[in-house]
């Protein structure tokens, strides 16, 4: 038997284990071993988000931890100030610890940069600099429009050292998203490249979005980063408006002090991925935000910043790449992997060959990261030394409990913890999650609320449900909460206190809580499933038929059936690229239905080779829902590849 086949085997011997310990040598020597951080936040929350706040450096200290006079707007540590990229860099640099690396930079071609605190610092200064130079002042906003480039955290960090609004857009969307998002905030200056690699091809990207540019009246700035220069594909510049970066660089002056803030102070603007409909402006605080970041970082990674080697493998363009990929893990001194390519590119190995490169010792990634690993097969991770690893971590959607085994076997080789984190780019920061060295986990779900987070399951009057499927709310205010949608106050309140009331705050995610307490997200209110009379979530239908063999991807949802109510269609694609048949789909529906119930059944299934998702991986079963009630799409401005839809409403018309 190959090696490969036998961890398969292992996989599925695993499926009947319903909860896995922290491995002991994991929990040896795990910072978080002991429940009674739990008691400590219950007994005096403020209390316990304060001393949080506290392993900050703090320009002036606070003395009011929490102003909620005016909810649902709530206001943090609010007479304190201190700066975000002094806490990321200048404390640091000042312990010592200059020369620890900040970033193992890692190009696609093979390219290396090892960035360290003291490096990092010099150019933030610059870049800081450079921004005051063109005009730039606190409470402006800079759009940040770059590739996976270590420029990017510097201009997020320079930034907020001048207490500039950032405003980034993740760099695979369009001209016409970037001009949107810069129209909305009003921003004053763009920084961007010249071109983007992707897969070995060179895309340009500043003459692409130069048309846009022209209808941005607010916009005096371009600053271009060489991310690719390419002879053959000149970059246009205007005179007077785009100076690129290494220009700036050397003409701005050295040194640029941190300019204390006040905590309540805007650290950026980031739109959500859209999975739900027109994506919002949402707004984080510096003090608040960086509270929630850099304690959530250090607890549910159980960080070393001496020892670890840390990799996130999200885009900064999402809220897990701000939070998890810059301001938490900087705030916390620690040394990450910034990796710029795709995950197949220039092989479906890469990934761990850099985790062997870079000796990486924590990986936080998405279960769609990991059912495409899946899927090109377990000979890739096994080629590589993959013992550095010692946790692992998921964001983004449910976990289906086979991905999770697999992670688990294959990545993890049994001896990692594994965090299922949920949060929102609203939240900040991660809300529920285990704490690796104390938390008995069960795959596919995120288990329990972090200390100093409290959430509770209610019925649609409010009403606390104690056990079973309710809706997620978060009982309880929490430093690095969004403060606002940009522009958009009432909708702020609309979207997420008035259902129950300014005190709650209304997740819009349903959750099931069982006899041990644990909580598991099931996925969207709007994608929950109700035939006849029972609610199915989405996620759990899913999960049962991701768990057939031959299955890659799955997707369910409904349409209006006059007999149940609702029935379930289901799109799946199967592994290897293989086109169903009649008799998989009985299989398939007879699996279902020995797993959850005949009720759970699809009713139809469309083959599709691909699911509609967002850039960052989530799928878009809303527009799977347009399409099956043949109804015209909603919003797709986020839809990754709209080639997708065209090819699944093919399917549909002609019977799948
Ligand atoms: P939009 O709000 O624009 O529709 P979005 O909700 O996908 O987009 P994000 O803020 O990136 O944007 O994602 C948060 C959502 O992702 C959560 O509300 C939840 O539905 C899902 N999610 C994130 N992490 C997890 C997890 N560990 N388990 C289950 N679901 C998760
Ligand atoms: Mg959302």
């Amino acid at each position: 038997m190959t090696e490969g086949a036998s961890l398969d085997q292992r996989v599925a011997e695993l499926a009947t284990v319903e909860s896995f310990e922290p491995p002991a040598a994991f929990r040896a020597r795990a910072h978080a071993t002991d429940a009674a951080l739990f008691e400590k936040a219950d007994q005096d929350r403020l209390a316990f988000w304060a001393e949080q706040a506290r392993a900050l450096d703090w320009e002036k200290p606070f003395s009011t931890v929490l102003n909620d006079t005016d909810a649902p707007f709530y206001r943090w540590f609010e007479d304190g100030t201190l700066n975000a990229s002094y806490n990321c860099l200048d404390r640091h640099v000042a312990a010592g610890l200059g020369d620890r690396i900040a970033y193992h930079w890692r190009g696609e071609e093979g390219e290396e940069r090892a960035i360290s605190y003291a490096d990092l610092l010099d150019s933030v200064q610059r870049f800081a600099n450079a921004l005051r130079d063109l005009g730039v002042r606190k409470g402006d906003v800079v759009g940040i429009y770059l590739p996976m480039v270590p420029e990017v955290a510097v201009a997020m960090l320079a930034c907020a050292r001048i207490g500039a609004v950032h405003n980034v857009v993740f760099g695979g969307f369009s001209a016409e998203a970037v001009r949107e998002r810069m129209a909305v905030s009003r921003a004053k200056v763009l920084v961007t490249a010249d071109h983007a690699r992707r897969k070995g091809k060179l895309n340009a990207v500043k003459s692409v979005l130069d048309p846009a540019l022209e209808e941005l009246p607010d916009l005096s700035h371009v600053v271009v980063v060489r991310a690719g220069a390419d002879p053959a594909q000149p970059c246009p510049m205007r005179e007077g408006r785009d100076v690129y970066y290494d220009d700036a660089m050397a003409t701005a002056a050295a040194s640029c002090p941190a300019e204390p803030m006040e905590a309540e102070h805007p650290l950026f603007i980031l739109y959500s991925s859209g999975s739900t409909g027109k994506p919002k402006g949402i707004v984080h605080s510096t003090g608040g935000y960086l509270t929630g970041v850099s304690y959530t970082h250090r607890l549910v990674f159980d960080l070393d910043p001496e020892r670890d080697v840390y990799w996130c493998t999200a885009d900064v363009g999402w809220i897990t790449g701000h939070s998890y990929a810059v301001y938490g893990p900087l705030a916390n001194g620690a040394t990450s992997v910034m990796f710029e390519g795709a995950a197949d590119y220039p092989h479906p190995g890469i990934w761990w060959e850099v985790v062997e490169r870079y000796g990486v010792s924590i990986l936080y990634t998405a279960p769609t990261a990991i059912r495409a690993c899946m899927r090109w097969g377990t000979e890739y991770p096994a080629r590589h030394d993959l013992s550095s690893l010692r946790l692992l971590g998921t964001v983004g959607e449910p976990i289906n409990p086979k991905a999770w085994l697999w992670y688990h076997t294959v990545i993890g080789q049994e001896r990692c913890p594994i965090v299922d984190t949920w949060w929102q780019t609203e939240t900040g920061s991660i809300m529920i999650a285990p704490l690796p060295g104390l938390t008995e986990t069960k795959p596919g779900s995120a288990t329990h609320p972090v200390p100093g987070v409290c959430a509770d399951l209610v019925d649609s009057s409010g009403q606390t449900v104690p056990e079973g499927t309710g809706l997620l709310v978060l009982t309880e205010p929490w430093p690095s909460m969004l403060r606002t949608l940009y522009g958009e106050e009432e909708r702020y309140v609309r979207a997420y206190f008035s259902e129950f009331g300014p005190e709650r705050y209304a997740v819009g995610d349903s959750a099931r809580r069982d006899t041990d307490g644990y909580y598991w997200v099931l996925g969207r209110v709007d994608d929950v499933l109700n035939v006849s009379g029972h609610r199915l979530s989405s996620g759990e239908v899913e999960s049962a038929i991701v768990a057939h063999d031959k299955v890659a991807e799955a997707a369910v949802v409904s349409e209006p059936d006059e007999i149940t109510g609702e029935a379930i269609v289901a799109f799946v694609t199967l592994r290897g690229g293989v086109q169903g048949s009649p008799e998989t789909e009985a299989d398939i529906r007879e699996h279902v239905s020995a797993r959850i119930g005949k009720l759970a059944r699809p009713s139809r299934i469309i083959w599709a080779d691909d699911l509609p998702k967002t850039r960052s991986g989530k799928i878009m079963r809303r527009l799977l829902r347009d399409a099956v009630q043949d109804r015209e799409l909603g919003d797709v401005t986020t839809l990754n590849d709209p080639g997708v839809m065209t090819a699944l409403r093919d399917r549909i018309a002609s019977g799948g």
